[in-house]
């Protein structure tokens, strides 16, 4: 058999707003989210030994049931009724560990994907969205992809206009933020200034960069500690290079600017490499990348 590939793309949130915290533990969020063409490889090919078997070019992340990818491939199993043959995913991460983009959760949700496909087991796009709930908040938009608003714990979807095309640095300074962490800190905040949403889903109506890009907010934001200053020194960077907005994304660190100028991105996304190798020059998409069905 050949091997099969499907590629899994970062997001970033345009806005992200908690608006309370569940009797489940988790929080209800209002957030807009993007997919964007920083992108993870997860590669099928079969192998003798039954079972699924995982690795990845990343040593320190786990490949055993800690990683996502196994929680979505059991899950997928459990819904369809069959059995592992002797399978084997490789998966080649490129989206920084931690990192505020999903990289877990669009993992996961290629691997639904990946599987549906392998197995043509014909989950509808519906039924791979709600196996995608069991497994993480973000994995239901990492199915869908786009740019969605997201309610719920974020598994509500609903597909607004897409961001217009726009040029895009991604830059995350040299630690990780846990969300679990970040959430905690939540109950003990009352958040003064909330995203506008309304505002937000106009601009993307009218397809108006410039009016989306002041609208972009977070208010996770305002719970990193003051001594991680590099989120705001980064961001002072994009805006002074001419970002039309900046903003951190999830639950950070990644900060990331939105360009109408590809010379500007360019420049800025050399700028702030030199410092922070896990910098990334990226675009919009507005759907997933066609590796297949469905
Ligand atoms: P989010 O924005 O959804 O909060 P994130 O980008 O901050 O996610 P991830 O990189 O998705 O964070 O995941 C961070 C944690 O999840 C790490 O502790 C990591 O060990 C675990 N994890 C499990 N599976 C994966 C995976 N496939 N890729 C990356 N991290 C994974």
């Amino acid at each position: 058999m050949a091997a099969m590939s499907e590629r899994a793309p970062a997001k970033i949130n345009l806005t992200l707003d908690v608006l309370g915290r569940r009797p489940d533990g988790f929080h209800d969020l209002r957030t807009l989210m993007q997919s964007v063409s920083l992108c993870d490889k997860l590669t099928l090919t079969r192998r003798e030994q039954p079972g699924l078997g995982l690795t990845s070019n990343l040593r320190f992340l786990p490949t055993d049931r800690r990683n996502l990818v196994h929680a979505a491939a059991a899950a997928f199993f459990a819904r369809s009724g069959l059995t592992p043959p002797g399978l084997h995913l490789s998966l080649e991460k490129h989206i920084p560990v931690g990192s505020g983009m999903g990289g877990g959760s669009a993992d996961a949700a290629a691997a639904l994907r990946l599987l549906n496909r392998f197995f043509q087991a014909g989950l509808s796009h519906g039924d791979l969205e709600a196996l995608a709930a069991q497994v993480g908040s973000d994995v239901p938009f990492c199915v869908r992809g786009g740019t969605q608003l997201a309610e719920g714990r974020g598994e509500r979807l609903r597909p607004v206009p897409p961001l217009p095309a726009c040029h895009i640095v991604l830059c995350k300074p040299p630690f990780s933020l846990s969300t679990a962490t970040v959430f905690s800190r939540v109950a003990t905040t009352r958040f003064t200034w909330r995203p506008d949403h309304d505002g937000a889903l106009r601009a993307l109506q009218e397809g108006d960069l410039r009016a989306l890009s002041q609208r972009l907010f977070n208010v996770l934001e305002s719970l990193i500690p003051h001594g991680q200053r590099e989120i705001a020194d980064i961001r002072s960077v994009l805006l002074d290079a001419g970002a039309l907005g900046a903003l951190m994304s999830g639950s950070g660190p990644t900060v990331y600017g939105l360009f109408s100028d590809p010379d500007a991105a360019h420049a800025v996304h050399e700028v702030l490499r030199a410092q922070y190798p896990e910098t990334f020059l990226v675009r919009p998409l507005t759907a997933l990348p066609d590796d297949g069905a469905p």
